[in-house]
């Protein structure tokens, strides 16, 4: 049997658009999809599907014998701002789903993970502008001493064990496809929903906070060649990686250019907290050095993207 890929948390914003690019690379019967629940049909519809609870080491490892899974990625977390919440279930499910695929690639069920971490790894001292790849690290939210717990566990079993498991940082990742599921950037996208639907936001950061994004099609871009790469060209666990930067009122004046109408107002809440320890950008020169990264997409070509398909999606459904 041809060895394939499976998907943990393919429903999610990330993972439903991971799905459909590498099936598109390597064909539908080559990605196995999985998540724990059937929420998102356009990915349970576009080829095979499993329903997997990621913290379900038997439920994995049983599908990877099922369908001769080599690679997986780990994409099902629950994130910063939902984690500020839960605390407990996210640490959980966030290091329960890792230590569950690292152990299977120890027991020799899979060659390779990927495993998204975040900018959320670091804290109110690390260096704010352009954070180096190695620096003070001190998360203060659950979603980030998990992510940062988590970057170390891969390390350590890269080093004890040999597996081959690769993991980026993640900046606020921007798409219109599927909803984002609970994080402190989301504010770069209900921004493109509310513009259109009201031509008006009002804004849960404030208007000078200024934050590291990308767009999704770079951060699959990214995630992909990462994976693609020879491991001899990894040098670190995490890599941290960049596009833009900018804050609330900069991609608001950005929508305005497109429409004039737009407005925003600012109500900052308990997630401007969370933004406030997070880089405001990043350097992301190791990446490039070793697999020869390089983003696509700047501020106006996210904005026009993002409204042009919004708009349309809008259209076919009614709106
Ligand atoms: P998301 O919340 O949109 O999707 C997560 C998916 O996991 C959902 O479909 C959910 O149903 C599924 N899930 C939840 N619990 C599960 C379980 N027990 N078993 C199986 N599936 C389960 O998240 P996302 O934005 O797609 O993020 C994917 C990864 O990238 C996460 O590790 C996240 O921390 C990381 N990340 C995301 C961003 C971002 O801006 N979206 C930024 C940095 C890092």
């Amino acid at each position: 049997m041809t060895p394939k890929i499976l998907i943990l948390g393919a429903g999610g914003q990330i993972g439903s658009e991971l799905t459909f690019k590498l099936r598109t690379l390597y064909g539908e019967e080559a990605v196995i999809a999985s998540d724990i629940n059937k929420n998102n049909l356009e990915v349970v519809n576009s080829g095979p599907f499993e329903c997997i609870n990621a913290k379900d080491y038997d439920g994995i490892k049983d599908c990877i014998i099922k369908y001769n899974i080599k690679k997986v990625y780990l994409m099902a977390a629950m994130l910063s701002a939902s984690g500020e919440k839960h605390p407990l279930a996210a640490w959980d499910l966030n290091m329960t789903s890792l230590f569950n695929v690292l152990n299977l690639a120890k027991e020799g069920y899979i060659e390779s993970i990927f495993w998204p971490s975040s900018i959320a790894v670091f804290g109110h001292t690390t260096p704010r502008h352009n954070t180096p790849q190695h620096t003070i690290m001190e998360p203060s939210t659950v979603y980030g001493i998990s992510k940062l717990s988590g970057e170390r566990w891969c390390e350590y079993y890269k080093e004890k064990y040999n597996i081959d498991v690769r993991s980026l940082r993640y900046p606020g990742i921007i798409s219109w496809k599927t909803k984002p599921g609970g994080g402190t950037t989301d504010y770069a996208i209900d921004i493109f929903h509310k513009a259109i639907l009201e031509e008006h936001y009002n804004c849960f950061l404030s208007e000078d906070t200024e934050l590291p994004m990308m767009y999704m099609d770079d951060a699959i871009n990214a995630t992909i060649e990462l994976m693609q790469a020879s491991k001899d060209d990894i040098s670190v666990a995490s890599y941290n990686l960049a596009a833009i930067s900018f804050t609330p009122k900069e991609i608001a004046a950005t929508i305005k250019d497109l429409i004039p109408e737009f407005s925003i107002d600012y109500t900052p809440d308990f997630r401007q907290d969370i933004a406030d320890s997070w880089p405001a950008s990043i350097d992301d020169s190791l990446a490039r050095k070793d697999w020869n990264w390089q983003h696509q997409f700047g501020l106006s070509d996210i904005t026009k993207a993002m409204l042009t398909n919004l708009e349309n999606h809008y259209k076919l459904n009614g709106v």
